[in-house]
């Protein structure tokens, strides 16, 4: 049983897309380590 709740909207692990780079990593929106950008309030 989980001790916790996710108070939060479900955040979905990170996985790597051609458009991760070496070092850089692109997070898409509701994945965890994203973080809302004006592009994101742009699109609906
Ligand atoms: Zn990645
Ligand atoms: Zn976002």
């Amino acid at each position: 049983m989980p001790t916790h709740k996710e108070s939060k909207a479900e955040m979905k692990e990170h996985k790597c897309t051609t458009e991760c780079m070496d070092s850089k990593h692109i997070y898409i929106h509701g994945e965890k380590g994203h973080k809302c950008t004006e592009e994101c309030m742009k699109k609906k």
